[in-house]
């Protein structure tokens, strides 16, 4: 059908991340048909967070539509850190876990351990791509664990089919969860690619040389519609609550004007995290037979 607008096409995140959870929910029943066990994720939630156990609650109902088994393990917010590694670490040794996630931010007191809680997950079942060791086979280019958020854009970009090899990407963010392995993952694909964070100078020019722009700064509509590149593919990976509700990043409407390929928030990027985590519990499955 003919279009009305030049509008930039919108990638259908929902739509995508159904697809991987199907797949990965094919593996898993074929895993049992053959009478293999399926794959079990252990999920640890410290403390009362309500946003963090809206967040557990929802990667254990993925679990379950998707075949994979999942240990709900609830520890008080006055837990000894100790008492946390240990957890970890009988989790670390149990042949039927394949996959550990730490749901972070650890509480206040807690805060602080969080690299070590990090460090030490078994790199093997480090689902969630963390561990020091993960993050160093991403920047080796070696197999390992690659965080959700990052693979999730990955694979958005890569459903579009714009050029990754030599096109300019642009990250806004530099976090250890989000900026850096999106950056690391764009370089291996052979972009050429620039981190912008909170101290660049003149980001909206940097922005306008963008071939690719991912905003994972988490400043409501900081991107604006005139700093993108005609035919740009813009992945916007901020969650914003403002008294307009949920937005990201960037300003959509404006920017789906000169864009090729745009997310929406939400709908975009938020919907992958879940479906990659499955995936990557599916993979620790397959590592450990
Ligand atoms: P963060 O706060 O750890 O990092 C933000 C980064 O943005 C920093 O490196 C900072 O230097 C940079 N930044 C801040 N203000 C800037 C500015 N004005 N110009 C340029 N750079 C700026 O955040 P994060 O954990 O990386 O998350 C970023 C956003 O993505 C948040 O909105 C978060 O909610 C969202 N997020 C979404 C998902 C998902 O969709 N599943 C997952 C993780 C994070």
């Amino acid at each position: 059908m003919e279009m009305a607008s030049s509008a930039g096409a919108i990638i259908d995140g929902k739509r995508i991340a159904a697809e991987v959870r199907r797949s990965v929910r094919e593996h898993v029943a074929d895993l049992t048909r053959r009478e293999l066990r399926p794959p079990r994720l252990a999920l640890i939630l410290v403390g009362d967070d309500p946003a963090s156990h809206i967040y557990v609650r929802n990667k254990s109902r993925a679990c379950e539509r998707a075949g994979i088994a999942y240990l709900d393990i609830r520890l008080p917010e006055d837990t000894p850190g100790e008492r946390l590694l240990e957890q970890v670490d009988e989790l670390n040794h149990d042949d039927t876990v394949d996959g550990i996630l730490v749901q972070l931010p650890l509480p206040g007191p807690l805060r602080h351990l969080e690299p070590a809680v990090m460090e030490r997950v078994e790199p093997s079942k480090d689902v969630d791509g963390f561990h020091p060791e993960n993050m160093g086979r991403l920047l080796l280019g070696q197999p390992g664990f690659v965080a959700c958020t990052p693979l999730g854009i990955l694979f958005l970009l890569e459903q579009t089919g714009v050029p990754l090899e030599g096109a300019h990407a642009v990250v806004i963010g530099r976090s250890v969860t989000v900026g850096r392995p999106v950056a690391a993952l764009l370089l291996h694909r052979h972009a050429t690619v620039t981190i912008c964070h909170s101290r660049t100078l003149d980001l909206p020019g940097h922005v306008r040389r963008a071939d690719i722009v991912v905003a994972a700064a988490g400043k409501p509509n900081l991107v604006r519609g005139d700093w993108i590149k005609p035919g740009a593919a813009v992945i916007d990976v901020g969650i914003n609550r403002t008294e307009q509700g949920l937005v990201g990043d960037v300003v959509f409407d404006e920017a789906r004007q000169r864009a090729s390929h745009i997310t929406p928030v939400p709908g975009g990027v938020g919907p992958m995290t879940i479906a990659m985590l499955l995936q990557n519990t599916l993979r620790a499955r397959t590592m450990h037979r």
